[in-house]
């Protein structure tokens, strides 16, 4: 590469991350431009995994910058320095594995509420098959599962080149088992899933209510571990808690390793915003790292999302990151909570308020006595996040947009007619904001 070159590059990517600030570094890191000529621009990628995921998350914002740079239309592409195109990542199957560059055990911080968890991830990408099977991590959202499962896979990957993962979320399992019913071609399907040395389903809790895909994945469960093949499941609680799962999965679940992650302390969350601000290419001091720490309790999500911010107004004004800065940047305040707050905050708050279980709530039961919660539940969260219908039918029992949306307009009547509901949903809601603080 020509040093116009290098240095054109170098200017794209500085100007992409500051459309972007949430990219981090280390996946602009030893990029190159292979060839500059009619309108497209080759960027070589060190391999095909970084190629793969520039493609699919970074190609407009260097689109953008490049045309902007230049004055003309400019499509870009990225390859693996080997030449070959970014698209297929995995050889030996037919699903590309598409995993998190920034998801690696490296970056993942130690603390008192994920040390179990941690370990055990890492045991098990060791010795896939051989230690903890199945390892089932659950825990509330934003705290580290997804990264953990990806970090498994990254290092039992580092160890052996040519183990055969397989890593989806629930979501693609059932989608994609409901296409091979449709196509004709379930025999693939179940040899694909059943080949492979380690799988990994992420937020196994939507097989809820699925009958038909929990008959299949309780026979690929069996299959693999017969053959000491590796199950990696996550949730986002514990196995009996999922409710509408049949019990001998719940069983299966439990028979290797049941782990949880809880929320991180506050010397967890500094290391963790140093961690995740070094990875951007930015170092903060000891004082702003502690400053948004203590923002931002809930989640890591919402850590990094203070974080981004700080970051952000850095970049658009110019300033260095200092406590003046983010003080500025996050209002001198608490993160804003209310975008943040999550379903599990209102489901937790709600079934504590009413003295109902969890499970109960997500079972089929239609007392008034479970109905009612659950409907008001429906209700707090199509008001209180911004989850669509769908999502908040899945996270209550795998109920369907329709229902969500009966509940939310009977809820809405109900409270302008009844003073005691209308209570009640400002004291629950009011306990879920307090949860999230
Ligand atoms: P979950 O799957 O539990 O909802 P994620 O794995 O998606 O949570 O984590 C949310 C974000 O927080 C991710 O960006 C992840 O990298 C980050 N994160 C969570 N825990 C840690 C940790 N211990 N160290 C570093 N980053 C973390
Ligand atoms: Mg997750």
């Amino acid at each position: 590469m020509t040093k116009e070159l290098d240095s054109f590059l170098d200017e794209l990517i500085q100007d992409v991350q500051k459309i972007d600030p949430v990219n981090s570094r280390k996946w602009f890191e030893n990029l190159e431009i292979i060839k500059f000529d009619g309108g497209l621009l080759e960027i070589g990628c060190p391999d095909e995994g970084k190629a793969h995921f520039l493609k699919d998350n970074c190609s407009a914002a260097f689109m953008q910058v490049a045309q902007k740079k230049t004055g003309y239309l400019v499509s870009v592409n990225f390859t693996s320095s080997n030449g070959s195109p970014a698209a297929p990542i995995a050889q030996k199957s037919r699903w590309a594995v598409k995993l998190h560059p920034d998801y690696t055990f490296d970056s993942f911080v130690v603390g008192p509420g994920n040390r179990l968890a941690h370990a055990s991830c890492v045991a098990v990408s060791h010795s896939p098959g051989d230690t903890y099977n199945p390892l089932f991590v659950y825990g509330p959202v934003g705290l580290g599962k997804t990264h953990l499962l990806h970090g498994i896979c990254w290092e039992a990957k580092n160890l052996n080149t040519n183990v055969n993962i397989q890593f989806l979320t629930c979501e693609q399992f059932m989608n994609r088992f409901i296409r091979a019913i449709e196509e004709g071609n379930l025999p693939e399907f179940q040899n694909q899933l059943r080949s492979v040395d380690i799988l990994v389903i992420d937020d196994i809790q939507f097989l809820r209510e699925r009958e038909q895909s929990q008959e299949e994945f309780f026979h690929t469960f069996n299959a693999l571990y017969d053959n000491r093949k590796q199950i990696v499941l996550s949730a986002d609680c514990a196995p009996n808690e999922i409710g509408s799962l049949e019990e001998r999965l719940v069983s299966r679940f439990k028979w290797g390793l049941v782990t949880s992650v809880d929320a991180p302390s506050y010397e967890t969350r500094v290391a963790i915003v140093q961690k995740k601000a070094h990875l951007r290419g930015c170092e903060i001091s000891d004082e702003v790292a502690a400053y948004i720490a203590q923002s931002a309790k809930a989640n890591i999500r919402e850590l990094e999302g203070a974080l981004t911010i700080v970051y952000a107004t850095a970049k658009t004004t110019g300033q260095p990151i200092n406590l003046t800065l983010a003080k500025q940047a996050l209002g001198g305040n608490i993160v804003s909570s209310e975008r943040d707050l999550s379903i599990t905050d209102i489901i937790e708050a709600t079934t504590k308020y009413f003295n109902v279980r969890r499970a109960d709530l997500q079972s089929k039961k239609r007392s008034q006595s479970i109905a009612l919660p659950r409907q008001i539940c429906m209700y707090l969260a199509r008001n209180m996040t911004r989850h669509s219908l769908e999502e908040i039918g899945g996270h209550l029992g795998g109920r369907d947009h329709t229902t969500v949306m009966h509940a939310c307009s009977k809820i809405t009547e109900l409270k302008d007619k009844n003073e005691k509901i209308k209570n009640q949903l400002s004291e629950i809601s009011s306990s879920v904001k307090n949860m999230s603080m």
